[in-house]
């Protein structure tokens, strides 16, 4: 018995000085993100899939669970999870996670946002007081984020701080190299009009010289109406698009109506990592987004 112990004494440095950082994400590009940069130190969940609305999630007693456990919670914020997340973290009571504390992250908060109102008035729908939260459509704001949430994963495991420096320094390196890459593939989308179903991709249109020609929704998080759409219709006639856009999550039928009536063409788009084959990672997600985007001007 004394040997058995004695051997596991010797055996005891080879277990890793600390714990996995436990990671509760609201949605998979922060999961992705987060798996970028801290490799295995970090046990990341995803609180959504592609396939769900991110502005419609229910505090459901499971996610309460994950948040209690966690030692960061990674989110967009700019109230894009203003219906879910202030419950979760009400609920969890864990107080190394809540707004302000080194274990809160939030990715708009880091970056500039657009489509900040001057005056916030509820009848104009579901309307995000700081901003579109959809950042992440943007690549070159993903960089930015990216070292902000490197800098507090280092701070959260000090002890493994110069691991987190050494991945994101490759990752920053592989993502420029790929932003290159888009960028240049993607000349042919400048300038070109596109409907989309809701503000998702404003950050995209503005990295990429898209330019926006109307909204699906009547209103932010207002669905589509007969007589809205009939309207664009009549709006497109005169000044016509290429592409309408859409999510995973969302209901094809109006996309797919209007295509019909005025010939744009209807494009689903992975929005977030997972959302179709290819897009496991934050590279395949650019990737298939900017393939996605071309092959609907064919
Ligand atoms: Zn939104």
């Amino acid at each position: 018995m004394k040997r058995l112990i004695l051997a596991l004494l010797l055996l005891a440095p080879l277990a890793p000085a600390h714990a996995a950082l436990n990671v509760f994400a609201c949605e998979p590009e922060w999961a992705a993100l987060v798996a970028e940069l801290a490799g295995e130190r970090a046990k990341v969940y995803s609180a959504t899939t592609a396939r769900q609305d991110p502005h419609r999630i229910e505090a459901r007693p499971s996610l309460i669970a994950r948040v209690r456990r966690a030692d960061l919670v990674v989110c967009t914020g700019a109230e894009l999870e203003i219906g879910w997340l202030p419950l979760l973290l009400r609920q969890a009571g864990n107080a190394r996670v809540q707004p302000g504390q080194a274990g809160y992250f939030e990715a708009a908060a880091v970056v500039e946002r657009l489509d900040v109102p001057t005056t916030v008035d509820r009848a104009m729908g579901d309307v995000h007081a700081s901003g579109n939260p959809h950042v992440h459509t943007d690549p070159r704001r993903i960089a930015r984020i990216a070292e902000h949430l490197s800098a507090r994963l280092a701070g959260l495991d000090p002890a493994n701080a110069q691991a987190y420096r050494d991945r994101l320094a490759d990752f920053s390196r592989r993502w420029s190299e790929a932003l290159d890459r888009w960028s240049a593939r993607a000349a042919p989308l400048r300038g070109v009009r596109v409907v989309a179903h809701h503000k998702d991709w404003v950050y995209l249109y503005e990295w990429l010289g898209m330019e926006s020609a109307g909204y699906l929704e009547v209103k932010p998080g207002i669905p589509p109406s007969a007589a809205h759409l009939a309207a664009l219709k009549v709006e497109l006639a005169a000044q016509p698009a290429r592409l309408v856009l859409r999510t995973p999550y969302q209901d094809p039928r109006a996309s797919e109506w209007l295509a019909q009536q005025t010939g744009v063409v209807p494009v689903e788009l992975p929005y977030t990592a997972g959302g179709t084959p290819g897009t496991a990672d934050l590279f395949g997600l650019v990737e298939v987004t900017v393939e996605r985007l071309l092959a609907g001007l064919q």
